[in-house]
């Protein structure tokens, strides 16, 4: 049976399918909130249009703005009439966001922005530079309700899924703000996107589309700390970006130590999920590999870490921990940690090491905590 079918067979129930996912543009701003631009695929902006008594080609004007030249503001929309620029700023705020922004600048060139949402939410992304162009890390929830040890987000607690727009307009945002070309997009900044899954995907939709932002599926990245009924729902999807996966332990006691929604999604269900993943989108899977000292990184962990992901479609990436305020774990010396990568690689796994960018100003990976904090 194709992967494909396979995965429709196991996740039924739980499943929307990409029709759906489309059609959901605009119905999910945050909290209810009004939409604004963002939160409206083309149709819906054409519809929006229309009921107004505006030309539906103004859609796509509007959108070359948006994701050619990163514009949020209509009235530096230049084509636009004055009157329909007034108009829709009254009707569908181009921007999701406040216009405020705080930035801050690590020596490595990384920068984070603290975007404000409407209802006063603090929204954080990362603009790594490298090469000519950036990567941008991207929130799709504001906190998280999942609690992994090591993630400042988790400690702070979760307090709401972002909506399209938001998620949409802090890629924009920060293309704009790099002036760069934007290389590639990972969605792990705050948050779990496959609890916040139907705004997620149709954001990455957009992403990746020709007509949106023109990314490509292949330069997107979703990481996940394991839901599996989302990962199943993404097998049946038309798109398919690449796929992480925060793995920290190849077994699963451990593994629900640090990451507690391990209890309720199991090791070996996330390693079939995954591996029907990178079946169906040709793609192999990164799984994400904390080295924490005294918890995960021994090197019996990692004979653990080979045995397990040998033969499978499956990357690792080991991320030496960051620091987080408040907690006492702490990475492995760099000795043992390129004894745990040599180990790892001895089992035939591509393996890569992660450098922890950004730290200094809080944006590295597991220290975006929407000026929250732990609590
Ligand atoms: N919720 C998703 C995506 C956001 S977390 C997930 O867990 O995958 C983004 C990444 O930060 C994940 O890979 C996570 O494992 C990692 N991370 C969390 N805390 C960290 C820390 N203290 N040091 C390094 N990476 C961390
Ligand atoms: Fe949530 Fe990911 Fe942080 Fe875990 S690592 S608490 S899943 S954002």
């Amino acid at each position: 049976m194709a992967a494909r079918e396979r995965a429709a067979g196991r996740g039924r129930g739980s499943a929307g399918r990409g029709k759906a996912v489309r059609a959901s543009a605009g119905r999910d701003a945050a909290g209810g909130a009004a939409p604004t631009l963002l939160d409206l695929d083309e149709g819906g902006l054409k519809s929006v249009l229309e009921s107004a008594g505006e030309p539906s080609f103004r859609a796509r004007q509007i959108r070359e703005w948006v994701f050619g030249r990163h514009v949020l503001d209509y009235r530096a929309m230049t084509n636009l009439p004055r009157g329909l620029w007034e108009k829709l700023s009254a009707l569908l705020p181009a921007d999701p966001f406040e216009q405020g922004v705080i930035r801050s600048a690590a020596a490595d060139g990384t920068e984070k922005i603290v975007l404000t949402a409407r209802d006063g939410e603090r929204v954080e992304a990362v603009v790594i530079p490298s090469d000519q162009r950036v990567a941008l890390c991207i929130s799709t929830q504001a906190g998280c309700a999942l609690g992994c040890i090591t993630c400042a987000t988790g400690m702070g607690g979760f307090r709401r899924n972002l909506s399209r727009a938001e998620i949409l307009g802090q890629a924009v945002r920060a293309a704009a703000f790099s002036g760069r070309r934007v290389g590639n997009i990972v969605l792990m900044g705050m948050g779990e996107p496959l609890l916040n899954y139907a705004n997620v995907m149709s954001a990455v939709r957009e992403m990746a589309s020709d007509r949106g932002m023109a990314i490509g599926t292949r330069r997107i990245t979703l990481s996940t700390v394991g839901v599996v009924p989302g990962i199943l729902r993404m097998c049946r999807e038309d798109l398919h970006p690449n796929l992480a996966v925060s793995l920290h332990a190849a077994e699963q006691r451990r593994r629900a130590r640090i990451a507690p929604s391990a209890r309720k999604w199991e090791l070996d269900e996330i390693i079939d999920a995954a591996g029907l993943y990178a079946e169906v989108c040709g793609r192999p899977v990164t799984y994400e590999y904390i080295l924490i000292e005294g918890i995960n990184s021994s090197q019996s962990d990692a004979d653990r870490l080979g045995k397990l992901l040998r033969r499978r479609p499956a990357k690792v990436n080991l991320i030496p921990l960051n620091p987080v305020p408040r907690s006492n774990l702490r990475p492995p010396d760099a000795e043992s940690v390129r004894r745990f990568k040599l180990k790892v690689e001895a089992y035939g796994v591509i393996t890569t090491l992660r450098a922890g960018r950004g730290a200094e100003i809080q944006a590295a990976c597991g220290q975006l905590a929407g000026g929250r904090g732990p609590r």
